[in-house]
């Protein structure tokens, strides 16, 4: 049976990523095992910032926001010869598991080591929700209030003064965050990468709001799509409604993880250990169907439509 894990936070950060830690090294504890935190994700791997965790060293951080671990980007992560030095810290260190959260690109940092021979789970700490293996990420519920609360507020100033507003929401290239946000503010129109950006059709229909005098319209859009202020400039033009544009960016990333991603990341934390003292590497673990349930870090990687599909069609019948 193995004695010391590692975890380590990479990637963007999202409000939860405390809660994950917490779970990892508290259920570590109660196995029996030696847990070490990584700092700064594969950087702090690479460069040896290792440091023997505690019950007491992830003591109230459930509630905050952001990684105590601290996160990074590391590119030349994809160099073999990089994630050699990252193999040997963990050897030095007599690491024979490790735990990462983040996104997809942390997963395939794990699947390289997995590949390099070292026992890896991936936990999904991200906010976009694009993770085929799960249902929910983690910090994901926590991102989509924060829209929502923000969404809110600005309606009420665009509702005032008779305007559109769009709104840009995160989620990279998951349309999640986006349809979600919008289904619970009961905007106009969403746009995604999923429901296509069709220009002359949001145009027409922002006139036609303006037509049967609706005192204000709300878009919202995933980032990467278009630039919106642009956007906005366009719709004022063509519809003659007042437009302005609000990207709520890296505020969405912050703030004290909800009630779920809390949940949910104790109960993740926990899975993840388990699977280390089975032996079993190369895994990743989500919730589906409230489930928690582990695969191959490969699953995590292929793109979950159906769910998005089903969402979309209550924005076509609702909005
Ligand atoms: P996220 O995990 O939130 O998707 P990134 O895409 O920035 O964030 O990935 C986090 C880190 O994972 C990268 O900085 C890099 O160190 C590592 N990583 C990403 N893709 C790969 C890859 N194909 N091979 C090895 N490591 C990778």
């Amino acid at each position: 049976m193995i004695k010391k894990i590692g975890v380590l936070t990479s990637g963007g950060d999202s409000p939860g990523m405390n809660a994950t830690i917490r779970a990892v090294v508290r259920s570590g504890i109660y196995f029996g095992l030696e847990v070490y935190g990584i700092h700064d994700g594969y950087l702090g791997l690479v460069e040896g910032n290792i440091e023997p965790m505690t019950r007491n060293s992830v003591r109230e951080i459930i509630n905050r926001g952001g990684t105590i671990l601290g996160s990074a980007r590391l590119k030349s992560f994809k160099e073999y010869d990089v994630r050699k030095k990252a193999v040997d810290q963990l050897t030095k260190h007599g690491i024979e598991g490790l735990v990462v959260i983040g996104g997809d690109g942390t997963y395939r940092g794990a699947l390289e080591l997995t590949r390099m021979g070292i026992l890896c789970v991936g936990l999904p700490g991200t906010i976009d929700n694009d993770i085929a293996s799960t249902d929910y990420t983690i910090g994901f519920d926590t991102a989509v209030n924060t829209a929502v609360e923000a969404v809110d507020r600005l309606r009420d100033t665009s509702s005032s003064h008779q305007r559109c507003t769009i709104v840009e929401v995160m989620g990279r290239h998951c349309g999640d965050i986006a349809v979600t946000t919008a289904i619970a503010t009961g905007a106009e129109m969403v746009i995604t990468e999923e429901t296509g950006f069709d220009l002359p059709k949001v145009l027409n229909e922002i006139r036609q709001a303006k037509k049967n005098n609706k005192r204000h319209a709300l878009i919202i859009i995933s980032e990467n799509i278009t630039d919106v202020h642009a956007l906005a400039r366009l719709v004022e033009e063509y519809s003659g409604f007042e437009t302005r544009a609000t990207v709520l960016g890296h505020i969405q990333r912050g703030g004290n993880p909800s009630v779920f991603d809390r949940v949910l990341a104790s109960r993740l934390g926990i899975a993840a250990v388990e699977l280390l003292m089975e032996g079993k590497g190369g895994r990743c673990v989500g919730i589906v169907d409230d489930e928690i349930k582990d695969s191959p870090l490969e699953d995590a990687f292929t793109k979950k439509e159906s769910k998005i599909a089903k969402q979309i069609r209550v924005t076509e019948v609702l909005l």
